[in-house]
């Protein structure tokens, strides 16, 4: 499963992190997903959650920032977030206008705990 592979990975860049701090270990990470990623937020979100479970007595948890999917106009500058696949410009009304914003897929933040 695609989430099931982001969530592993996820997981395995936050445990580096960890290692660089010996002896701590990871309470939350933060993933910024854009609408466009391609990514299930809820899917993923079962994903690590069942990666995790079991691990520790104190499992990580995961926490996502979805961000909705915006276009610029490149007529008039207007940046907005189409709804339906209207990509016109509210502003200006140009036919054409180009993703801005919503396809990151990455990782926010690492919360670790310290011994
Ligand atoms: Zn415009």
């Amino acid at each position: 499963m695609h989430e099931m592979s982001i969530a592993t990975s996820i997981l395995d860049a936050a445990n580096r992190e960890a290692l660089l701090h010996p002896g701590s270990r990871v309470t939350k990470v933060g993933l910024r997903i854009g609408e466009w990623a391609g990514v299930d937020p809820a899917s993923l979100q079962f994903c690590f959650d069942a990666l995790v479970a079991g691990t520790e007595s104190q499992p990580p948890s995961l926490d996502i920032d979805f961000r909705l999917r915006q276009n610029r106009c490149p007529d008039c500058g207007n940046i907005f977030a189409p709804k339906d696949y209207q990509i016109e410009c509210p502003g200006c009304g140009a036919a054409v206008t180009e993703p801005a914003g919503g396809s990151e897929l990455e990782l926010a933040y690492v919360e670790l705990e310290e011994p």
